[in-house]
This record gives structure tokens, sequence and C-alpha cells, in this order.
């Protein structure tokens, strides 16, 4: 089987590349390594089951493949809001780019889509029938319109064109190998603990987060692909937790004394979010398994050794 990963050497990326490698399977990762790291899939580097293109989505691509996994794209708002103009042709150029491929190959193709497409949500736990509540104008949008177009564009061409679409929603994911400055709560909390810099948090702390740890949700991600799904399916946990229970579990687990400091709530930042799993569930027979203070110990363990091996 031959797989292309595109945002292949992302956090959520390289950690599906390890699934399928060590399936004995070929794999294709292609990545500008906008926020992307080398790091993270260097020990398949001399694997001949395994390929590195540099590319970026927003080109067009011309290679043999039999099922792409979509999800070339920056994930943290502080990344996606860093270029906007460019997070939305991302979105837009780069899955209109990969579902071409697909069209073009006969590939199956698998779409990363998010919870932000349901945006600040007024139904809670959010389902898929659920439409979203997202301002189409504000600084999250070129992220949340950007996903909601990149679906509607995949079921085009499967309405249109007969291509064998997956489309995921994720929700919010974490565990090892996110880019410790992406400004994402967990692994700003995990890195503000271990340098003992005081924990800030947005707002009051009391919106809410659903939090999945990555293995979790890459046995998601291949489930969904190996099925007759199309989606939009949402793959998280459903566990709900507020900003200020996440800081204290994290003080609890590095043992900080930490202060905390609050921080102006960023711009149409989403107050709830929990994921229905129901879907999940009956199709895909599919459940997440890592309780959150088992994912955060996992994370706390992977900084403490890239931090302290750049401090040395
Ligand atoms: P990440 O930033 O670690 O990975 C994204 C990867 O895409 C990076 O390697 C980056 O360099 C690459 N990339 C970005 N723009 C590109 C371009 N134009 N061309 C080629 N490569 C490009 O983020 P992640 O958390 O691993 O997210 C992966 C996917 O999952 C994204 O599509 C994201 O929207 C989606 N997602 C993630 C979460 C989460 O909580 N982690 C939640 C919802 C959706
Ligand atoms: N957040 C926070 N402190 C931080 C980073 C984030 O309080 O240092 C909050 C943020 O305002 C949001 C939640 O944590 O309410 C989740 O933020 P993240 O950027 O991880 O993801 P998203 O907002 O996309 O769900």
């Amino acid at each position: 089987m031959k797989h292309l990963v595109t945002g292949g050497a992302g956090f959520i990326g390289s950690h599906l590349i390890d699934k399928l490698i060590n399936r004995g399977d070929t794999v294709c990762c292609l990545d500008n390594f906008f926020t992307g790291n080398i790091e993270n899939i260097k020990s398949h580097i001399g694997n001949p089951s395994f390929e590195m293109i540099d590319h970026d989505v927003i080109n067009p691509l011309k290679i043999d493949t039999q099922k792409i996994w979509h999800l070339a794209c920056p994930a943290s708002p502080k990344h996606y809001q860093s270029d906007p103009i460019k997070t939305t042709k991302t979105s837009f150029l780069g899955t209109l780019n990969m579902l071409e491929l697909a069209k073009e190959t006969g590939s199956e193709i698998l779409i990363a889509s998010t919870s932000e497409v349901y945006g600040d949500p007024e139904v809670h736990p959010q389902t898929e029938e659920y439409k979203g509540s997202v301002n189409p104008i504000g600084i999250r949008s070129c992220y949340d319109e950007g996903k909601r177009v990149a679906e509607s564009l995949c079921f085009d061409y499967f309405r249109e064109n007969g291509v064998k679409i997956h489309v995921a929603r994720i929700f919010n994911t974490y565990g090892p190998r996110m880019h410790p400055e992406d400004g994402r709560v967990v692994s700003n909390f995990i890195c503000q603990s271990i340098t003992n810099s005081p924990i800030t948090i947005y707002g009051e702390g009391n919106q809410t987060r659903s939090f999945c740890y990555v293995d979790d949700l890459v046995n998601g991600l291949d489930k969904l692909m190996y099925s007759n799904h199309t989606g939009p399916i949402n793959l998280g946990n459903p566990n709900e937790f507020t900003i200020l229970e996440l800081a204290a579990l994290v003080k609890e687990q590095t043992k900080s004394f930490n202060e905390i400091i609050f921080k102006e709530l960023p711009k149409d930042d989403p107050k709830q979010r929990k994921p229905c799993i129901k879907l999940a569930k009956e199709k895909l027979n599919w459940e997440p398994k890592i309780n959150l203070d088992v994912g955060l110990q996992k994370t706390i363990d992977y900084f403490k050794k890239i931090l302290e091996s750049e401090l040395k």
C-alpha cells in the first residue's frame, strides 16, 4: 500500500507515518516545514519504504499513490493567524490539488478537518449535523472558513467525480511532538511549568475544551480511512475540562509552584467544545482510551527531554 501523507513532518502527521511504516506500508511524506520538524520523521530517513518531498500543497503535484492523508495546514491559532491569507490558500488550493490528485490516481482521500467548523458553538456537545456558528470575517476565519470550504470541495468531488472521501473533524489533540512554541494550551502550560514561567490563562479560564491523546486520534483516522464512511465524523475525546482545570492538572503533574497569570481572551475564542462521538462509536467502533492524566504525563516526559537537551 502506497500512502501520501501531507503535513507528515508535523505533530499528528508524523505519528500517523510511524503507524503506517510499522505496518509495512510505503509512505511518501510531503511537507513545506512551515510548522513541521525534520526531527519528527528522522527515524524513517534512509528506510526504502519512506520518501520525503519538500513541497507546498498550494502547488499541484503528480505522484503515484493509493491513499492520501491530507493534513497539511498550520493548526495552532498563533501559526494560522501569522499569515492568514496563506492559511486560506493552503486550505483551499491545497485541498483542491489533493482532490485532483485523488481523482487522477483513483486514490482514496482523508482530510483533516476540525471542530473549528462549529465556530463558537451554541449546540453542546457538538454533533455532526450542527451547522456551526463561525464568524466569517474574524481573526479565526482564515482557518475555520478554510476548513469549511475544504469539506465543501471534498463533497463536490465525491458527488461530481466519485472520489472516495473521508472527512475527519478533529477536536483538540495533544501529545509528544507538538511544536513547543505553537502557542496551543497544552504545550504552553507544560513548557511554562517546566521552565518555571508563569502559566498564562486567557480570559477567566472558564472556557472548556476536550483533549484527545494523539495515539487515540491516529487510531480513529486509520479506522476512518479503512471504512466506507465519507464523514464528516467527529474524532475527539468527550471528556470536557475548563482551562483552569487543565492548568491545575498540569501544575500537579509537573509538581510546579508557578504562578498563574490572566491575559486577555483572544477574539472569537470558543467558550465551549466537546465532541459527540456517537457516530464514530457506531460507524468505526472507535472511542478514545487514554485519559488526560495518562496522556499529559507522556507529553510532559517528552517536553522535559527536548527542553533539557536544548538547555545543554
Ligand atoms: P502541525 O502544525 O504540527 O502540522 C501541520 C503540518 O503541515 C506541518 O508539518 C506543516 O509544516 C505542514 N504544512 C503547513 N502548510 C503547508 C503547506 N502549504 N504545504 C505543505 N505542508 C504544509 O499541526 P497538527 O496539529 O499536526 O495538525 C495536522 C492537521 O490536523 C491540520 O490540518 C490541522 O488543521 C488538523 N487538526 C489538528 C488539530 C489538533 O488539535 N492538533 C485539531 C483539529 C484539526
Ligand atoms: N489558552 C490559554 N492559555 C494559553 C493558550 C491557550 O488560556 O497559553 C486558551 C485559549 O484561549 C483557548 C484554549 O486555551 O480558550 C485552547 O486554546 P488552543 O490554542 O490550544 O486551541 P483552540 O483555541 O484552537 O481550541
